[in-house]
C-alpha cells in the first residue's frame, strides 16, 4: 500500500519538527509522498524538497492559508504552488503583518485573565517559525495554567474562548484565486471544523467551488468514518477531488502521527496520481 500525507506542518509555522526532520520521519514511516502545508508561509519548502530528493520521498510544495468566510475561519490548502511567485510573496507578507498584530493582543487578554506570560517568551519559543496559537498554548502548558493543549484552546484560545482575537483574514475567494493564479490546486481543509456554521455546509462548498475550489479534504485525522463518507459524497456531488491529510504538527498535536493521524486514517494512495493529473490539466490550460 502506498502511504501518503497531504497536510503537514513544520517549524516554519507551528509544527515542532524542522522540514528536514519531518521528511526523515515520513521516510521511516514508509510514506511515498508528502505535502508540506505550513500556515501562510512557504519558508519550509526548500529544505523539505531537498531532503525529499535525497531520501526518495516526493514532496508536494504546499501551503495552508487562513481565511474568513462570513465570520467563520476556514483554511484553504494549496498544492503544487509556485513558491517563488511574486504575487504569493506579497500576499503572504500582508497576512504575516495581520498575525503579528493579533498575537500581542491575545497575550494581553491572557494576562488580564491571570496568566503570567509575555509575547517575548512566546516568540522565543516559536524560534524562526510563524507565531501561532499553538505556541501560546504550549507556554500556557509549560507554566501549568492548563493540563494540555486542548484545554488551552477550550478555556482560552479557541474561537469562542475569552482570549480569542480575530484577525484581518483574507476572503476565501482571494486565497483560492491566488492559489489558482500561481498554478496551484486549492482544497478546503478539515471541513469538520466549519460544518457547524450557520450556512449549510454544502452551500459553503458550492460557493467556494464557484470561486475555483478543486478539492475537499475528506480524509482527516479527526473525521469519523461517517464523516469521511459524508465529505466524500459532497466532493463527488460537487465535482471536487476528495483529498486527505493528517494535519501533523509534531509535539503541538502529539497524538497525530504523520500519514495515519490517530491511527485509523487511510488516505488513498492513488490520490497523488489524481492530484498530478489535475495539476497537469491546469498547467495545460494556462
Ligand atoms: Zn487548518
Ligand atoms: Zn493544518
Amino acid at each position: 500500500m502506498t502511504r501518503i500525507d497531504l497536510h503537514t506542518h513544520t517549524t516554519a509555522s507551528d509544527g515542532s519538527l524542522s522540514p528536514t526532520e519531518l521528511v526523515q520521519l515520513a521516510k521511516t514511516q514508509g510514506l511515498s509522498t508528502l505535502a508540506i502545508t505550513d500556515h501562510d508561509t512557504v519558508a519550509g519548502l526548500d529544505a523539505g524538497i531537498t531532503e525529499g530528493e535525497r531520501l526518495g520521498v516526493a514532496i508536494i510544495p504546499g501551503i495552508e492559508i487562513s481565511c474568513l468566510y462570513e465570520e467563520t475561519e476556514l483554511h484553504i490548502l494549496g498544492y503544487f504552488i509556485d513558491k517563488e511567485d511574486a504575487r504569493l510573496t506579497e500576499a503572504l507578507s500582508k497576512y504575516q503583518e495581520s498575525r503579528e498584530y493579533r498575537n500581542p493582543k491575545i497575550i494581553e487578554r491572557l494576562r488580564q485573565l491571570g496568566c503570567d506570560l509575555t509575547y517575548e517568551e512566546v516568540k522565543a519559543f516559536a524560534g524562526t517559525g510563524t507565531v501561532g496559537r499553538p505556541h501560546i498554548a504550549q507556554i500556557l502548558l509549560k507554566k501549568g495554567y492548563v493540563k494540555n493543549v486542548a484545554e488551552a484552546f477550550d478555556r482560552y484560545l479557541g474561537d469562542s474562548g475569552p482570549a480569542y482575537i480575530s484577525r484581518a483574514l483574507p476572503d476565501p475567494q482571494e486565497a483560492i484565486g491566488l492559489i489558482r493564479a500561481i498554478g496551484g490546486i486549492p482544497v478546503l481543509a478539515h471541513p469538520v471544523y466549519i460544518s457547524r456554521g450557520k450556512q449549510p455546509f454544502e452551500e459553503v462548498c458550492a460557493r467556494l467551488k464557484e470561486w475555483g475550489l478543486l478539492g475537499l479534504e475528506s480524509f482527516y485525522s479527526s473525521h469519523s468514518q461517517s464523516q469521511v463518507d459524508r465529505y466524500r459524497g459532497i466532493a463527488r456531488n460537487q465535482g471536487l477531488l476528495a483529498t486527505g491529510g493528517s494535519d501533523f504538527h509534531g509535539d503541538s498535536k502529539p497524538n497525530i502521527a504523520v500519514g495515519v493521524g490517530y491511527g485509523n486514517l487511510e488516505i488513498p494512495g492513488d490520490l497523488c496520481e489524481k492530484l498530478d493529473d489535475l495539476a497537469k490539466e491546469r498547467a495545460g490550460r494556462t
